[in-house]
């Protein structure tokens, strides 16, 4: 239809809708959407358009990819990409809609950084939810939760093993040592193979296990084991000991889960098929 130039006079085609002189050609789209497709035929430097937002953004990718102009769709799909830290539950349905597997997954991995909230979509609604199947909200409330269950497993594993736990300078971290404390604190052994960590050490890790349940990332993971000075800064102060050995294992500690959470998550992330 954009092939032959348009007549300029209304009465030399019977039914044509001229105004200005310029041919009408009614389009499906809505208006938004074509207005937000004819920015994105060009660079943001080039058409100076305002700050861009999501709205009608999957009419204009379909419009695009229909009159077939590829510089508009790649502009979109940055647009996107550029959200998805911002808006990752809004990308993820825009994704679902367009049915950009890889988009959709970028996007459930970012959703890993907000607080899980379970069955229940309010906090982070989007308009494009009514496009979209329940189904792949349901997915992705499954993925979420999967991870959250593979963060606790691994505070379990990094944190709570004494088999592996990580050594500085060959010495091991004061909870897993029985001498050497103040008062009642230090580790105690259930026979001659279980060590049981001090209370305060046990109730960090359980403080730690909440937190990634609800964010099941690295970095809210090391977060919070690297909060245990606000934690349990009584305790601590009590024990010279695990105050002055805890700092530098700590450190150690929380390095190591964020790297574990973090390979996890991205092993799940892999094996998700949203679309
Ligand atoms: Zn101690």
């Amino acid at each position: 239809m954009f092939v032959f130039p348009p007549p300029t006079d209304a009465t030399l085609v019977e039914g044509v809708d001229v105004r200005n002189g310029i041919h009408v050609v009614q389009l499906t789209e809505p208006g938004d959407a074509l207005q937000k497709l004819l920015f994105l035929c060009y660079p943001p430097a080039v058409t100076n358009q305002p700050p861009d937002t999501l709205d009608g953004l999957h009419f204009a990718y379909g419009a695009a990819d229909k009159y077939q102009i590829p510089n508009a769709r790649d502009n979109i799909l940055n647009t996107l990409s550029n959200a998805n830290k911002t808006d990752p539950y809004r990308v993820f349905a825009i994704a679902c809609i367009l049915g950009l597997p890889d988009l959709a997954r970028a996007a459930a991995g970012e959703t890993l950084q907000d607080v899980r909230v379970p069955m229940s979509f309010n906090a982070y609604s989007a308009p494009e939810y009514k496009l979209i199947s329940a189904d792949k909200l349901l997915q992705l409330e499954q993925f979420h939760w999967e991870c959250s269950m593979d963060a606790v497993i691994a505070v379990q594993t990094i944190c709570l093993n004494p088999d592996d736990a990580i050594l500085i300078d060959g010495k091991d971290a004061p909870w897993w040592k029985s001498s050497g404390h103040d008062h009642d604190c230090g580790a105690s052994w259930m026979g001659d193979d279980e060590c049981i960590p001090p209370k305060w050490y046990q109730q960090h890790m359980n403080t730690v296990k909440e937190a990634v349940k609800l964010r099941p990332n690295g970095e809210c993971a090391s977060d919070a084991v690297l909060d245990f000075g606000t934690n349990c800064s009584d305790v601590l102060f009590k024990c010279r000991f695990c105050a002055r050995g805890s700092p530098a294992h700590m450190a150690a500690l929380a390095a190591a889960l964020r790297k574990e959470v973090n390979r996890v998550n991205e092993q799940t992330l892999a094996s998700q098929q949203f679309i």
